[in-house]
């Protein structure tokens, strides 16, 4: 952007669109640096995106299961750590997946599955290891399916993967593309599977191995540290608030539109760092090319519901989550919240959130909280989780944007708008919806710190360091 309004200390004018956690980490550090003015346009009425937490019944309750990876780079964690101080709990993975209709602790461990794995089961997958050379490799384009087959064999892609992302992403494996599986499935053959159950061993297991980051007032506080740390320093938050446009000169970004009652307001400032969906973003912008509109308009995100069953217990299990592969079960993820930070509070209730992978138009998106209720209760008894105590009440939550979808065709349409985006002088876009990357919260974060190391004293951006930045992003690999 031009620089009408560069602020009266000198400091450029940074405006940034979205209070997740990457607009969050953004504004928190060029506040904290002192590196720039900085205003944060938020639709929401808070902060944290699908990072936040907020309560039911006194029950802190996220947007789904979410933990603090220890994997987080050491810069990211080392501030989570200093915002949060003794409120960062680490805790033991304790949940359970469902295997052949058996439970298996989950992460896997290699004593519980050798003696729970049910036999057929356990000997497919040796022979699957043992025939692997000889298996025979299907024909054609590479895809998540294909990929898959070939790394871990028929028995744990038959009756774990496949089924599992059908029930994410809606769409058969053969229409997914291989960047799923990189981004995803870390453990691409059974040996890999095997040693990094045999690193969760005792003796073996690192200082964090088959642990968590969790802070005690909810995932949501580190979002919540990071809003306040942003605005003690002098960042500005407009939540509630309506971008109508992003107006621009030629490839020169311009200015931001914001709706202010019954009328407009235009916002200016150096650089406008974007973090909103690449697709929303797009839409925005003065009159993109018809190219760039097309592409946007055939990237699709996957939508969810997420169901919250209150019941009069003090606890329903002792496991933090439970997974469901399965295709019988229409939900993905069952937590209890009150177990990820071991928390005994509030007496006589407990929450348990159900992951319901779903979009707008399909039939779950337009039943009510009682009949989903209803639905989440039916779908336990069949897993042999019977609901035998009061049922307070079900409430729902809709997130329209909680995974990218990787079908076969995503790459070439994000790189179009993505080839356009990185064009335009006056703005940089990152963030897991910003450039549609199946990332962890933490990922978010470094996105965040390596776009504010490439901006300079007026606000302009080195090109070429955002690019090898960019590099390094399309390494992250996604932690569950
Ligand atoms: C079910 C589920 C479980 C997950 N579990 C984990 C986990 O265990 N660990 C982990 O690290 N990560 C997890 N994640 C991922 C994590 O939620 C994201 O990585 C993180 O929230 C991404 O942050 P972000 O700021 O890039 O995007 P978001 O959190 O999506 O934030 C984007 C923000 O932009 C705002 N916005 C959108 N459009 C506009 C607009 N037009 N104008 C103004 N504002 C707008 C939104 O309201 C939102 O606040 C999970 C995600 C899901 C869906």
């Amino acid at each position: 952007m031009t620089n009408p309004t560069q602020s009266k200390i000198g400091k450029p004018r940074v405006i940034i669109l979205g209070a997740g956690p990457a607009g969050l980490a953004a504004a928190h550090t060029l506040t904290r640096s002192g590196q720039a003015e900085v205003t944060v346009i938020e639709r929401a009425a808070q902060a944290g995106g699908n990072s936040a937490s907020f309560t039911i019944e006194g029950v802190t309750c996220d947007y789904g299961s979410h933990r603090f990876h220890p994997a987080a780079e050491p810069e990211v964690l080392a501030d989570v750590k200093e915002l949060l101080g003794d409120d960062l709990l680490l805790r033991p993975r304790h949940g359970r997946i469902r295997l052949g209709g058996k439970w298996i602790h989950f992460p896997l461990k290699l004593t519980d599955a050798l003696m729970r794995l049910p036999k057929p089961f356990a000997l497919s997958l040796i022979g699957d290891m043992v025939l692997k050379p000889f298996r025979k490799k299907p024909t054609g384009a590479e895809t998540f399916s294909t990929v898959l087959y070939n790394g871990l064999g028929p028995t744990i892609s038959n009756h774990f993967y496949f089924p599992y992302v059908r029930k994410l992403w809606g769409l058969e494996p053969e229409k997914l593309a291989v960047t799923l599986a990189e981004r995803r499935v870390g453990s691409g053959s059974v040996g890999k599977i095997v040693m990094k159950m045999l690193r969760l061993m005792p003796g073996l297991r690192s200082e964090t191995g088959g642990r968590f980051f969790y802070p005690r007032k909810g995932f949501g506080q580190i979002s919540a540290a990071m809003q306040e740390s942003a605005r003690s320093n002098g960042a500005e938050f407009l939540f509630n608030t309506e971008i109508t446009k992003i107006t621009r000169d030629g490839t020169r970004i311009t200015g931001v539109t914001i709706r202010d009652g019954d009328s407009e307001k235009q916002l200016t400032g150096d650089l406008i760092l974007s973090t909103i969906p690449l697709t929303g973003l797009t839409r925005l912008i003065d009159q993109p090319p018809a190219k760039v509109v097309e592409a946007a308009r055939a990237i699709r995100f996957r939508g969810m519901i997420l169901l919250y069953l209150v019941l009069e217990t003090d606890q329903f299990t002792e496991f933090d989550a439970h997974y469901f592969p399965e295709a019988s079960i229409p939900i993905s993820r069952m937590s209890e919240p009150k177990n990820y930070s071991a928390s005994s509070e509030p007496k006589g209730i407990t929450v348990l959130c159900a992951e319901l992978p779903c979009d707008p138009g399909e039939k779950w998106w337009d039943m009510s909280d009682e009949e989903l209720g209803r639905e989440f209760t039916g779908w336990l008894g069949q897993l042999n989780l019977p609901v035998t105590v009061p049922v307070r009440r079900c409430e729902t939550r809709r997130l329209s944007h909680a995974y990218p979808v990787y079908d076969i065709e995503f790459q070439s349409r994000v790189d179009v708008v993505d080839e356009w985006l990185l064009g335009l002088d006056g703005l940089l876009v990152f963030g897991r919806q910003g450039l549609f990357a199946h990332d962890n919260t933490h990922h978010a974060f470094a996105m965040a710190y390596g776009a504010a190391d490439c901006i300079d004293a007026k606000g302009q951006v080195d090109r070429d360091k955002w690019r090898r930045y960019r590099e390094v992003f399309a390494t992250h690999i996604v932690e569950d």
